[in-house]
């Protein structure tokens, strides 16, 4: 049995904030993270139009970026405390992916995390509360999406949660949101959502109800993402709706190890942080190269959706890879591990441990061609030196 879910209700546009005067109930709490969302007066909106509703409001600030294991407990006994029949989550991945994890263990308060970790074994939600989520950046599509991802800073382990319980009843696409991202973050999440639709396109898991998601997205990505990156209104309000069509893909078909390789490279190195959609961005022509062996019609079908004709399909995909590269270019996005900073002492010491991990990662399974751990350290190695991907 199959299954295609999505949120009961996605409200975008001019004055999409208005329908949560709109919401019958008594109580709300409002998750958000650090400052900006307060600095831009939305935090302050959003209270006073639930307060418009009749709803009593509380509010969870300060979720941080990879939000923890102990936010969320503490969210959640606020959320005991406070009886909420609606949950609004607001901001970036982190305060969303938050909210949803608290939401279990405020319905759920017996619930070990441990028991979590299993895909789609979730108890049933929607006892105690509703869900709606507000993105502040347009890439991770967690609004949309039946995945949350909460780190264990004790164990140093991140627990990727994934269950269509979690996937949000109300998504708000408010683009004046999305404006105020800064200009990298509008490149890296941008690349983000190209991966997450073209992952979800040639993943094993695709069907006819992600496939026009996907390309719908992809399509929109290439045209808007440039003009987005410069500050466009227009365009970013397309990113904003791109992201969330690549989110309803993904969430449905799943990704592939583009996204294995980020989650486990992510925060491998001494040298700092590799931005999620930045890795993404490094990594995705690579992975096609090596895809291309079991997915090149896809790909092909991808090509031809953003106007490459080159003949044949092989010539098609070569194509994609060189747009992808492009728009990389385009954004100051590096084409290599070694240009964007990592030494390469360090890299070699530490990616056969990294090739077997991104191996192991959830969203390997998905990905239309097998992989081992050597021929993931080769790819790892093509990464970091830019080297040509012939095997
Ligand atoms: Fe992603």
């Amino acid at each position: 049995m199959s299954r295609f879910t999505l949120p009961r209700d996605i409200y975008y546009g001019n004055k999409a904030l208005d329908v949560l005067k709109t919401l019958k109930g008594k109580k709300a709490i409002v998750v958000v993270g650090g400052g900006s969302m307060k600095r831009f007066g939305f935090l302050d909106k959003i209270v006073s139009h639930l307060k418009d509703a009749g709803l009593q409001v509380e509010i969870f600030e300060n979720v941080e970026p990879d939000p923890s294991v102990e936010t969320v407990l503490k969210g959640a006994e606020l959320m005991r405390k406070f009886e909420p029949d609606w949950i609004v989550s607001l901001g970036g991945g982190s305060p969303i992916d938050a909210a949803k994890a608290m939401w279990v263990f405020y319905e759920y308060p017996e619930t070990e995390f441990e028991q979590l970790i299993k895909p789609f074994s979730f108890p049933e939600l929607r006892q105690k509360a509703k869900f709606i989520a507000i993105p502040s950046t347009s890439g991770t599509a967690t609004e949309v999406t039946a995945f949350s991802v909460i780190t264990d800073y004790s164990k140093g382990v991140k627990y990727p949660l994934a269950d269509y319980n979690i996937t949000p009843d109300i998504a708000i696409l408010a683009p004046e949101i999305a404006e105020t991202m800064p200009q990298t973050l509008t490149a890296h999440t941008g690349m983000d959502a190209l991966t997450h639709a073209i992952e979800a396109y040639v993943s094993r898991m695709n069907s006819p109800f992600t496939d026009p998601l996907a390309i719908k997205a992809i399509q929109m990505v290439f045209e808007y993402l440039p003009a987005s990156f410069k500050g466009d209104k227009f365009a970013r309000e397309q990113m904003h709706y791109a992201q969330c069509l690549a989110g309803m893909a993904f969430s449905n078909a799943l990704l592939g190890i583009v996204h294995s390789m980020a989650h486990k490279t992510g925060a491998a190195f001494s040298t700092g942080h590799i931005p999620h959609g930045c890795a993404n961005a490094i990594y995705l022509p690579y992975v096609i190269e090596f895809n291309v062996k079991n997915a090149e019609g896809r790909f092909a079908d991808i090509a031809k959706a953003v106007g490459i004709s080159a003949g044949s399909d092989r010539n098609a995909v070569t194509g994609l890879c060189k747009k992808i590269d492009a728009y990389n270019e385009e954004f100051g996005i590096p084409k290599t591990l070694k240009a964007f900073g990592i030494l390469e002492d360090e890299f070699k010491e530490k990616v056969a441990a990294i090739a077997e991990l991104a191996v192991g990662d959830a969203c390997t399974g998905a990905n239309p061609r097998r992989i081992n751990s050597g021929e993931m350290e080769k790819l790892l190695n093509c990464v970091y030196y830019g080297t040509r991907v012939d095997f």
